[in-house]
């Protein structure tokens, strides 16, 4: 008897992929039988209604001769991977079941599956480090020594974690791929499910000698220097990744990541605001009064910058583009000077005479 797919997973026959996808995620989610709502016979029927409306060429099938036809035609195992498993006509995508995945895992005894492809060597540690730079090594950027203590591949065995010149035997039960495929009972019928190889403990080899500097982990710790460039403009607390740069990972896997987070140092004379840079400049009344040229420091050095007659404390000048560099993108930030005017508190008997005598 042929079934309604569309009317199973509620959408319409004109419905998108992207719709049959969600609309079965909602029912897979509602259904699944871990939930209050669970429903195992309603679950395996949303499954079933997805294979099919969820691939454009069973979909198209389907469309023209129904359901019957299409089970028929995706009969027997097609080959699952650990990105899922195959049962007669129904291949269930992990991805597609996105978050519910651990769910279904311990239902059918598969979520094992990752750990149960345990011993085989995980991506090696991300690293977190701090890195103090001075004001202007971040305005200009710069190149920076680090050291660092870390698992490194084992320069012995070159990570191969046999002995140099021992022998590698592969191994025999799973042919040197570390996997073996079992078929089990679920409530979906026969599945099959691949497992991580016991004899080998899924590393598809074994050892006559393992390396005798790291115990065939292929890792040891060292200590390291590495140059770490710096790019110009780069703000307090920012990090920089470095792939690959973090710990070995054992048993030939990845390494891990390298974070260098940004500790800037102080300048007295500057801020930072975002891509600018903010200095205060203390002149006398008579240089606010009658104006002049004075030198203001900048990440460039010493510039002059003229100080118009009548200047009023407060004044902000700007000096285009002595800021910072805008990091990985171009143009440059400002300098922006404020201009405050000493009024001297004491004077002398004759200067107050003078002032008194300007009636300012
Ligand atoms: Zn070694
Ligand atoms: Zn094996």
């Amino acid at each position: 008897m042929s079934k309604d797919y569309y009317n199973i997973l509620g959408v319409n026959k004109n419905a998108s992929q992207e719709e049959i996808k969600k609309a079965f995620r909602k029912k897979a989610h509602v259904y699944h039988p871990d939930k209050v709502t669970g429903d195992e016979a309603k679950f395996k029927e949303v499954n079933e209604a997805y294979q099919v409306l969820g691939n454009e060429q069973k979909r198209a099938q389907y469309d023209q001769f129904g359901s019957d036809f299409t089970n028929g035609m995706a009969g027997g195992f097609s080959g699952g991977g650990f990105g899922g498993f195959s049962q007669g006509g129904i291949h269930v995508d992990m991805d597609d079941l996105g978050d519910i995945f651990g769910g279904i895992g311990d239902m059918f005894g598969f979520g094992g599956s990752r750990s149960e492809n345990g011993p085989r060597a995980r991506r090696g540690n991300d690293i977190q480090t701090i890195l103090t730079i001075d004001f202007k090594e971040a305005v200009f950027g710069a190149e920076k020594e680090i050291s660092l203590h870390k698992k490194v591949k084992c320069s012995h065995c070159n990570g191969n974690l046999a002995e140099p010149g021992s022998k590698i035997i592969t191994c025999s039960n799973c042919r040197g791929t570390g996997k073996v495929t079992r078929v089990q009972r679920t409530i979906l019928g026969n599945m099959q499910v691949q497992s991580a190889c016991d004899q080998c403990g899924g590393e598809g080899r074994s050892y006559e000698k393992k390396c005798t500097q790291c115990s065939g982990r292929g890792v040891n710790m060292d200590t390291v220097r590495l140059q770490v460039k710096i790019p110009a403009g780069i703000n307090d607390g920012e990090s920089i990744r470095l792939v690959g740069q973090g710990e070995a990972g054992e048993r030939g896997a990845a390494a891990g990541d390298l974070y260098i987070k940004m500790n800037i140092k102080d300048d007295p004379r500057f801020e930072r605001d975002g891509y600018d840079i903010h200095s205060v400049e203390n002149i006398s009344f008579t240089q606010a009064v009658l104006g002049d040229k004075i030198d203001i420091d900048t990440v460039e050095g010493v510039v002059s910058l003229k100080i118009p007659a009548g200047t009023q404390s407060g004044t902000i000048f700007k000096l285009r583009n002595k800021g910072i560099n805008v990091l990985q993108g171009r143009g440059r930030g400002d300098h922006l000077v404020e201009i405050r005017v000493n009024i001297p508190s004491r004077i002398t008997r004759k200067q107050k005479k003078l002032i008194e005598e300007l009636g300012l």
